[in-house]
């Protein structure tokens, strides 16, 4: 069932959504941009004349009940942002009267799923080393189906837009899929969005394709980027990795970040690009500092010769030559972490030859996806979000899509397990 096709008159939908937002020390919201991000689904089951019970987490209150995390903090902002009053429970697995009063129209707001262990399905309390862990985990998995199927019982349809945790098999956000049949649940707006985006990447994908790498280290890129590797034209790594394949090629990378125990690895990822005819793109300057703030004196620097107390932390001007050819003509584009120290404004120019040369493949049509962890605050850095395809809203759940990993969340509902 898709969300199009689902007419919610008369009907109860719960829905699990990431309102997982930051909060300032006095529980104010610092970015909405999660609460936005599922307004089309819960509007459009209001405007269809649905109820609605929304249900989220907050933080890693590791299964305690947590004030600082509790979800009544953002009950205002989700009535304004929705222009309706919110109920809300204080435990959501006893909310079974609070929803079953709901009328057409109203909408029912749940504390914290993770307050309650059961959410997350894993024994507290207990070390995975202790003999009784797995006998624990057993009947935390019984009670976690328990907590699901309470969920389950407050509604009539059960939809999912919480992109950001799709790829964890939680109570609220796979095992209560359980409990509905295939025509009563559904990935909400969001999630569909997402799922596209990634298929434009793995799948529906047109050439050539260039996939930029970055961030601090090729230990935490590696699933992503062999599952690449059969599948691009050209593979930008960059940002700290540059110096663990400076460094694995006989290079000196000075005080670097550099991973001496993935030289093979580095050495494996240039053999294997050869043979599958992938053109590897790897700066060759950098940007080199005497220390690591913004601050500190700099000089350009092939990346294999970097004095012993610098350390690169930006691409060179010749890199970011060499980057923005392979991205201005691609017609398919992924771009995850950046070339830089971008935090630091000295050290932001090779993350934004990045960006502007997406932009400029994409104002020529090509398909471009902007996603995990800390491109998508590099983008907005540059103010140029709204100049690429899609910014995907997942971090972790971008990275393990993109790796070709089945997302529970996700085959929960489309039963593709
Ligand atoms: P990741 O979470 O692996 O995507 O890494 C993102 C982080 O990598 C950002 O905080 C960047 O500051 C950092 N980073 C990028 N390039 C470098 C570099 N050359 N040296 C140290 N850190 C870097």
């Amino acid at each position: 069932m898709t969300i199009d096709q689902y007419n919610f008159n008369g009907k109860k939908a719960i829905v699990r959504v990431d309102f997982n937002v930051p909060l300032d020390e006095n529980g104010n919201i610092t970015d909405d941009t999660r609460i936005r991000g599922a307004l089309p689904t819960l509007k459009k089951i209001l405007a269809d004349g649905g109820s609605l019970i929304i249900m989220s987490h907050m933080g890693k209150p590791k299964g305690k009940v947590n004030p600082k995390m509790s979800l009544s903090q953002i009950k205002d902002a989700v009535a304004k942002a929705l222009g309706t009053e919110v109920e809300f429970a204080e435990d959501c697995a006893k909310a079974a009267d609070k929803a079953a009063a709901l009328k057409p129209g109203q909408v029912l707001l749940l504390e914290n799923l993770r307050f309650h262990p059961e959410e997350e399905g894993k024994p507290v309390g207990i070390d995975k080393e202790d003999p009784a862990y797995d006998a624990a985990k057993k009947e935390m998995k019984e009670r976690q189906k328990e907590f699901a199927k309470t969920l389950a019982s407050y509604a009539d349809v059960y939809v999912n837009d919480a992109f950001g945790t799709a790829h964890r098999r939680h109570a609220s956000t796979a095992v209560i899929a359980d409990y509905f049949d295939a025509d009563h649940k559904m990935l909400g707006y969001l999630m569909e969005k997402e799922v596209k985006a990634v298929d434009n990447i793995l799948k529906d994908i047109k050439r050539p394709f260039t996939a930029i790498m970055g961030g601090s280290k090729v230990s935490t890129k590696i699933g992503i980027i062999e599952n690449l590797m059969d599948k691009v034209d050209n593979l930008i790594l960059c940002g700290g990795m540059t110096y663990t394949f400076a460094a694995a090629q006989g290079g000196k990378v000075g005080k670097s970040i550099c991973e001496t125990d993935k030289f093979d690895l580095a050495l494996d990822i240039i053999k294997k690009a050869k043979e599958k005819g992938v053109n590897l793109v790897l700066g060759v300057d950098c940007v080199a500092a005497d220390d690591f703030s913004n601050d500190a004196n700099t000089m350009v620097v092939s990346c294999k010769e970097i004095p012993d107390e610098w350390e690169g932390l930006d691409a060179g001007p010749e890199t970011r030559k060499i980057f923005a050819d392979a991205i201005k003509d691609a017609k398919t584009i992924l771009w995850n972490g950046p070339a830089g120290v971008f935090e630091f404004d000295n050290f932001t120019a090779g993350s934004r030859a990045i960006a502007d040369a997406v932009v400029e493949a994409t104002e020529k049509g090509a398909f471009s996806l902007v996603g995990g962890g800390d491109s998508v605050a590099c983008i907005n850095k540059f103010g140029l979000a709204d100049k690429v395809s899609y910014v995907s809203t997942g971090g972790g759940a971008l990275l393990e899509a993109i790796e070709g990993k089945v997302l529970p969340g996700i085959a929960a509902i489309r039963g593709d397990k």
